[in-house]
């Protein structure tokens, strides 16, 4: 099986340089006011990297208008960050698939490894099993993937469907873009969970 997330510094710094070129196509298009967009990230404090994690990872690239009286905030996709979850979006798909499987990782050795507690997993599957397949997003996604992806196995039949090449960093990489749609505002209210 290919379920290890190659959590070293260069597969973060490849991911940062996407949510780099996410962030600049969000900040060409401007604020829908005409005003302009400056830089206004957000301090995080990610869990489940890895000692490995580079500095870039302790904020999330956001922009806000300069225009008074709007000021609105632009926040763009990310392949990093999964709405406003603690945990890095690559971790929250990797756990809740090793949940399932053929042979699924107790939650004992998935805390161990990722230092996430027994109710932050069972959280993140319910997020995979009752709220993302409800998401507009994966009404639409879901049939771009070929093979279809089971419901029922998600987000290990996600793995399946995006891992099967030899390069993990790549596989990884593309699914996370694939993702990314559901880590702003407006589809999935993912900071509620
Ligand atoms: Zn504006």
């Amino acid at each position: 099986m290919y379920h290890d997330l190659p959590r070293d510094a260069s597969f973060w710094l490849v991911l940062f340089s996407i949510d780099q070129d996410l962030a600049k196509s969000a900040r060409q298009k401007a604020c829908p006011c005409g005003g302009r967009l400056h830089c206004a990230n957000y301090p995080r404090k990610p869990r489940g990297g890895g000692k490995d994690l580079p500095e870039e990872y302790g904020y999330r690239l956001s922009f806000c208008c300069d225009r008074d009286g709007c000021r609105k905030r632009v926040t763009p996709p990310s392949v990093r960050f999964l709405g406003r979850k603690v945990y890095l979006g690559a971790v929250i798909v990797l756990v809740a698939a090793m949940r399932h499987g053929p042979s699924p990782r107790r939650v004992a050795e998935l805390s161990r490894l990722f230092g996430a507690d027994r109710r932050t997993i069972a959280r993140w599957r319910v997020f995979w099993d009752e709220y993302f397949p409800q998401t507009a997003f994966w009404k639409v996604a879901r049939a771009r993937l070929v093979p279809t992806v089971e419901i029922a196995l998600l987000p290990l039949s996600l793995l399946d469907a995006f891992l099967r090449g030899d390069d993990p960093h790549e596989g990884w990489k593309r699914l996370l873009q694939f993702l990314s749609p559901i880590t702003i505002a407006g589809d999935v209210k993912i900071e509620l969970l």
